[in-house]
């Protein structure tokens, strides 16, 4: 097998994230952010635990990194590794944290994202690198691995209640 990269190394880091996220029945999103070679914060989407419209991978991870430096200015250097183009919201929180350089690994298929756009915008005197891509085919596996187990287990769960309706039925009668 071939050696994994450096971005490869730390983006595998951030599906690690995801898939403790998976265990817990989320969508399976993860991030980390990376200093000076080391990963310093994790996170991963934990929107249905907390119903949170905010509790996306990035912003937990951003915000835990935050609160390990104690400032929301990250340090120069800080870079953000996200399984998932990032949504508009934690793009702005990546440049309100001030993160150089961020990778991401599935494209965002449906043109929800405004990555390259927020990025290039410069409305904070910021600018952050963008990488997309990043162990790309991995990441999105694990997405439509996901989203193809949620609707098998839906489907279940129809049958299943069209059953018992028909017991029921078959009762009265
Ligand atoms: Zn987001």
């Amino acid at each position: 097998m071939r050696k994994l990269t450096r971005e490869e190394k730390f983006m595998r880091s951030a599906i690690k994230a995801a898939k403790r996220g998976l265990t817990e029945g989320e969508v399976p999103i993860g991030a980390v952010i990376v200093y000076e070679d080391k990963v310093v914060a994790r996170g991963y989407n934990r929107r249905a635990k907390l119903q949170l419209a905010s509790a996306h991978a990035e912003m937990m991870a951003i915000d835990k990194a935050c609160k390990k430096f104690g400032s929301w200015r990250l340090p120069e250097g800080c870079e953000l590794y996200v399984t998932l183009e990032p949504c508009p919201m934690c793009m702005g929180a990546s440049l309100n944290a001030r993160v150089d350089k961020l990778y991401f690994g599935a494209y965002e298929q449906k043109g929800r994202s405004l990555t390259s756009a927020l990025a290039e915008a410069n409305l904070l005197n910021h600018k952050t690198e963008v990488v997309g891509g990043v162990l790309q085919e991995e990441c999105a596996a694990l997405l439509s691995g996901f989203f193809i187990s949620m609707r098998q287990k839906q489907k279940e769960e129809k049958e299943r209640q069209k059953q018992n309706e028909e017991n029921l039925e078959e009762k009265e009668i």
